[in-house]
């Protein structure tokens, strides 16, 4: 072989080695970024879900005009506490009913301002985003109350910075899948949720279509209902992790 040939291949075997580390770097990179938020969210849903005797419900994406009031008289008839995520551009569109859920019983949490999907911008957006909601639900929302992540995506940069504030991250058990556009009876449903042993329902307070807005006034009845003929608790997040009512 010649002297420029073995130089030639050298030359090739270290940008193989170079574009190996990078691919490992880029890997891990992601892994951490992404998939370790992930593995978090598992072990928190395993964690609530051996929980026993308590049901906490809890709805995203308010505040609006006319599901969130609805389900606010609901839960006071019911006498009922839950957790609300709010979202910080419908907080600003609607004053009052943040107002109104800031003298409430519940307790509340951030859920963004923009909500937007965190896998879907760039980890500093999201990690923006997720600071610019306590800055526009402030009214409502102190600085030590929870996140929960948009889509339940997050990314490490995000945790982070929840973490470094004192935040906890709260994702969820079940979801009440109440965005889709048919749905089992809601009894039916409530049923199923507690012969699992979820401890965590995810609903939402945001919606125009009145079938979803029945839904989710529907399914609240019935699993409150159920709860209580099952000796089950019904708490806030609070509640739920014992340091609260
Ligand atoms: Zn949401």
């Amino acid at each position: 072989m010649s002297t420029a040939v073995s130089i030639a291949a050298i030359g090739a075997a270290q940008i193989w080695a170079g574009v190996l580390i990078a691919l490992v770097v880029f890997g891990v990179g992601v892994s951490v970024l992404y998939g370790l938020p992930l593995a978090m969210r598992w072990v928190q849903v395993r964690r609530w879900k051996r929980i026993k005797g308590k049901l906490a419900l809890t709805y995203d994406d308010g505040p609006d005009e006319v599901t969130t009031p609805a389900l606010l008289e609901l839960l006071g008839e019911l006498g009922v506490p839950a957790t609300f995520y709010l979202v910080g551009f419908r907080g600003e569109k609607n004053r009052e009913i943040l107002e109104s859920l800031k003298a409430s019983p519940h307790e509340l949490g951030t859920h963004t301002h923009w909500h937007k999907n965190a896998w879907k911008k760039s980890p500093w957006f999201s990690y923006s985003d997720a600071m610019h909601g306590y800055e526009s639900l402030s009214v409502a929302v102190e600085p030590g109350d929870a996140f929960r992540p948009p889509f339940g995506k997050t990314t490490m940069i995000t945790l982070i910075g929840m973490w470094l504030k004192g935040r906890m991250v709260h994702w969820w058990t079940v979801a009440a899948n109440d965005t889709r556009d048919s749905f089992d009876e809601p009894e039916k449903v409530a049923k199923q949720m507690l012969d699992d042993g979820e401890t965590v329902v995810l609903m939402h307070c945001h919606h125009n279509e009145s079938h979803r807005r029945a839904y989710v006034l529907d399914l609240t009845r019935a699993l409150v209902t159920q709860a209580r003929a099952r000796g089950i608790e019904l708490v806030t997040m609070g509640g739920l992790e014992g340091d609260k009512r």
